[in-house]
């Protein structure tokens, strides 16, 4: 195991999206040595997103373009960012983290910001992929905007299907529901709110077999009939997937508290139940998932980590055991 003086950090980021970025710019400021480890190109979802409209100071810029900026900013406090994949996050009884990576690397700090953000889940249906960005989203707050005066569908039957299509009402001049059973899991009081809404209209029965369109991106659903395996077809504007979203919260060995999502509880400096692990962004349990949350926790988080060490450091000095 390479663990010599090279691979300790104060502080160490997992993962480099729009929250690990901005932890590390702050880590930096605050001249704390953080190593930010992210398996692909920094940016994380960032990078999947085509224009970006209210990130506040950014009228419209591209995901890409945002992405490079945050980079560029934390790089230049600093920022160190190694590409590898952290496969596990383990708290040793010295009271350091050991982090492992993919590439047999192990690093190790006494604290640890978890920003791994999550995946939507997708249905794995034809013209997905194809059509992501071109008329299939997975988040209305971020481009519901984009579908003024359309016609669209929501698939899914729980709060954030029920609760997004509500939303993009707002947009739309049409929101259907596709929902493979014949009644939803929503809480009934978002249910009451969708049926009462003259503009959403529930397709019952119908699971999403494929999505169709041409070169300018989704125009048609292709449905089939979860009772009478009747095919039919719904034209749209633009399909919003909401079937749920995964945090990417495996990595940590033991227990650290979470949410019935799998999403981690943190108190208000961002700190898990376990001492010295923080999570920030998309990963941990919130109200909405943005880019300005994510990089609000990170701020909050990397300034709790400044705090945190310093106490450490005054208890070692006085001999109290972690
Ligand atoms: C299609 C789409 C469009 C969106 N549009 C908008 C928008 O217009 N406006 C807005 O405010 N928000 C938007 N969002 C939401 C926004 O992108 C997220 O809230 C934000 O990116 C969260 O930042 P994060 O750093 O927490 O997570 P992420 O952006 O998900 O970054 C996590 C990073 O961690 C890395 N990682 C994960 N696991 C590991 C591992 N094991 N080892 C190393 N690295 C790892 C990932 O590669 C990724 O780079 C959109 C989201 C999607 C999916």
């Amino acid at each position: 195991m390479a663990d010599d003086a090279a691979n300790r950090y104060d502080l160490i980021i997992v993962g480099a999206g729009p929250a690990g970025l901005c932890a590390a710019m702050y880590a930096g400021r605050g001249m704390l040595k953080a190593l930010t480890i992210e398996r692909g190109a920094p940016g994380g979802e960032l990078l999947n997103t085509d224009l970006i409209e209210d990130y506040i100071g950014f009228e419209s810029i591209k995901g890409w373009e945002l992405a490079q900026k945050m980079t560029e900013h934390a790089k230049k406090f600093g920022a160190e960012i190694v590409t590898d994949t952290v496969e596990r996050v383990r708290k040793a009884g010295d009271g350091w983290f050991a982090v492992t990576t993919a590439r047999g690397k192990t690093y190790r700090a006494p604290a640890v910001i978890l920003t791994a953000g999550g995946t939507p889940v997708k249905l794995g249906v034809p013209g997905e992929q194809e059509y992501a960005g071109k008329g299939v989203s997975y988040c209305a707050v971020c481009d519901g905007a984009f579908f003024k005066g359309e016609v669209l569908a929501v698939v899914g039957g729980g709060d954030a299907a029920v609760e997004e299509a509500d939303y993009l009402t707002r947009y739309a001049s049409k929101v259907y529901i596709v929902h493979r059973r014949d009644q939803l899991r929503a809480s009934k009081i978002l249910q009451e709110r969708a049926f009462a809404n003259p503009k959403i209209e529930l397709v019952w029965n119908k699971r999403l077999v494929e999505i169709k369109g041409t070169d300018k991106g989704a125009d048609h659903l292709v449905l089939e009939d979860t009772v009478t395996s009747e095919s039919s077809t719904l034209a749209v504007g633009g399909v919003f997937i909401f079937v749920g979203f995964k945090p990417n919260a495996e990595l940590v060995e033991g227990h650290a508290k979470h949410d019935a999502g799998g999403y981690f509880v943190t108190d208000e400096r961002m700190m898990t139940s376990i001492p010295g692990l923080f999570a920030a962004g998309d990963v941990r349990s919130q109200l909405t998932r943005q880019i300005t949350t994510a990089v609000g926790d990170a701020t909050t988080a990397a300034i709790a980590v400044e705090k945190y060490l310093t106490t450490l450091r005054e208890r070692e000095k006085a001999g109290v055991a972690s």
